[in-house]
């Protein structure tokens, strides 16, 4: 994320503008006038949320502190506002206030779920230097859990895989995405999952880029790779739909500020 800083206290002096961003589970808080910016003021929050509770650090961006605030009631909120899954924020954000969105949503979750030792049940403490929660009693550390899954165009000369999966809720069509399980390497996570959703082998596995995705706490690892043989046998469970895609034929794409997008793109752009 550019111009952005991670901050684990609040910082000092500060006296630029202040944003707390609200959180329920997977949904943010946000103005129910969708033409104007989407996230309440400070004053908003502050007036209407009791903050002994201290919202938790996120870090600053251009010049703007931006601190997440965990909430058990979605009904209970001030006027003109609503709930919004974070995803869905693309919709009417920029990227980067797209991706801090995600990243507080990540960090206050964490920060929520691990109030207490998984070892022996104490109070965890927060740490000033590092994000890490510390049992006060037995000293067991939790770093915030992050998943790594690979996710990978397939292309077999002007075409590309492209599959509809079954927890999508829109009907998107997008490349082949899957977690790493413990003992593969990227590679093979690559090969399995698109032969597991597919029955697609692939060759020539190429390194494309990565993208923390914190939705659910992931790191996408995008790789390219090129169809060797088999015929497209899809895994039902996971895929309603997978086909080949020319650059002038292409379904619903995933969010525009995905990896995933940028993979099709990549595609799209070196046929023409
Ligand atoms: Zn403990």
């Amino acid at each position: 994320m550019k111009n952005f800083i991670q901050l684990l206290i609040p910082p000092e002096n500060f006296t630029g503008q202040s944003i707390i961003l609200v959180y329920h589970d997977m949904e943010i808080l946000v103005e129910k006038d969708e033409d104007g910016n989407p996230i309440p003021e400070y004053k908003k929050i502050r007036d209407y949320y009791d903050l002994s509770d201290l919202p938790v650090p996120i870090g600053i961006m251009k010049g703007v502190y931006y601190s997440a605030l965990n909430v058990d009631d979605k009904m209970e909120i001030p006027e003109n506002t609503k709930f919004m899954n974070v995803r869905h924020l693309y919709r009417t954000t920029n990227e980067d206030l797209f991706y801090l969105a995600g990243l507080g949503r990540q960090i206050s979750d964490w920060n929520t779920t691990f109030r207490f030792c998984g070892k022996c049940g104490s109070r965890t403490a927060s740490h000033t230097d590092e994000r890490v929660k510390i049992c006060s009693n037995c000293g067991h550390s939790v770093y915030p859990k992050i998943s790594p899954a690979m996710i990978c165009s397939v292309t077999r000369g002007p075409e590309i895989l492209l599959a509809r999966g079954s927890k999508f809720t829109q009907p998107v069509y997008s490349v082949l995405a899957g977690f790493v399980e413990p003992g593969e390497t990227l590679e093979e996570t690559v090969e399995r999952e698109v032969m597991e959703e597919t029955g697609i082998s692939v060759k020539n596995i190429m390194y494309f880029g990565s993208q923390p995705w914190p939705f659910s706490s992931s790191m996408m690892i995008a790789f390219t790779a090129e169809y060797d043989y088999g015929e497209i046998k899809i895994d039902d469970k996971e895929i309603l739909d997978a086909g080949w895609f020319t650059p002038d034929n292409l379904p619903m794409l995933p969010t525009p500020y995905s990896i995933a997008r940028r993979l099709i793109m990549n595609f799209v752009e070196k046929s023409s």
